[in-house]
């Protein structure tokens, strides 16, 4: 697998975001605006196409664009593909954790294969990402993990027990990364939507026009980045104004 040719000379001095799950809904959504906002982009997802297309419907608003086909379950590929990135980018600003999966069904009704999946992309996957960034971050003094949990990493709702454990365990590995990281001038974030319109999951029974658009979260992602460096936001909620 490659990452997407590029011509552009990379600007070390230009701000470089990596956001995970890139490839469509909210982390497409975040990638527009961190290229509305000046950042280069490397994104990740797992398959190649459209990942590839995406990068290339944000290459007009980016500085520059580069996909990085990665499953973010995979412990090697994270560490070889945020390697090649370090390598192309020379610095990292911002890493937003946003790939993830649901499989909803009762406790009792749950394969192992949908237990790990769940727990391998929305928690293992952030650990792993976060770990491969965390040392050029603390070279540099500075940078900004923010991670997507979900309401869900919150509340308890019947059927939610593989993807509640793991945004519950997501909500805790994000406090505790922010207490090993904040000393070096690291901030790490979480924001937790309520049900987005997207094509995540059935979301059965509710309203779209009454859901959250990826939109919204791409918005509050770019709200915490003009916090003041002495400061960050640790925790947003954001809820629909109507019930879905
Ligand atoms: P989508 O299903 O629309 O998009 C998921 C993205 O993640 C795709 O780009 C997918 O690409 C990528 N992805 C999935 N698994 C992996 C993996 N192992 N490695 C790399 N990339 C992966 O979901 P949403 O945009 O709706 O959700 C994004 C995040 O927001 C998730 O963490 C989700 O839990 C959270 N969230 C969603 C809500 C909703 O109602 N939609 C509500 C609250 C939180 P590919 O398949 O090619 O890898």
């Amino acid at each position: 697998m490659t990452a997407t040719p590029q011509t552009a000379t990379p600007q070390p001095s230009t701000p470089l975001a990596i956001v995970t799950g890139a490839s469509q809904g909210i982390g497409y959504a975040i990638a527009t605006e961190l290229a509305r906002r000046g950042h280069r982009l490397a994104l990740l997802a797992r398959r190649e196409k459209p990942l590839h297309e995406a990068a290339r419907h944000l290459e007009p608003a980016a500085p520059v664009v580069r996909a990085f086909p990665c499953d973010v379950t995979d412990a090697a590929r994270v560490q070889a593909v945020f390697q090649q990135i370090l390598d192309w980018g020379g610095r990292v600003d911002v890493l937003v954790n946003n790939a993830g999966l649901g499989v909803f069904a009762p406790i009792h009704e749950i394969s192992d294969t949908d237990w790990a999946a769940n727990l391998n992309t929305n928690l293992t996957g952030v650990f792993l990402c976060s770990r491969a960034v965390a040392p050029q971050m603390i070279r540099q003094r500075s940078g900004h993990i923010i991670n997507i949990s979900s309401l869900a990493g919150k509340n308890a709702f019947a059927g939610g027990s593989a993807y509640c454990a793991s945004k519950w365990g997501l909500m805790g590995l994000t406090y505790c990364m922010a207490e090993d990281l904040r000393r070096y001038g690291i901030r790490v974030s979480v924001i937790c939507p309520g049900t987005v319109q997207t094509e995540f999951s059935p979301h059965a029974g509710k309203d779209p026009a009454r859901m959250l658009q990826a939109a919204d979260v791409a918005r509050t992602v770019g709200w915490l980045l003009e916090q003041e460096p002495q400061s960050f936001v640790s925790e947003v909620l954001i809820r629909p104004t109507q019930k879905p």
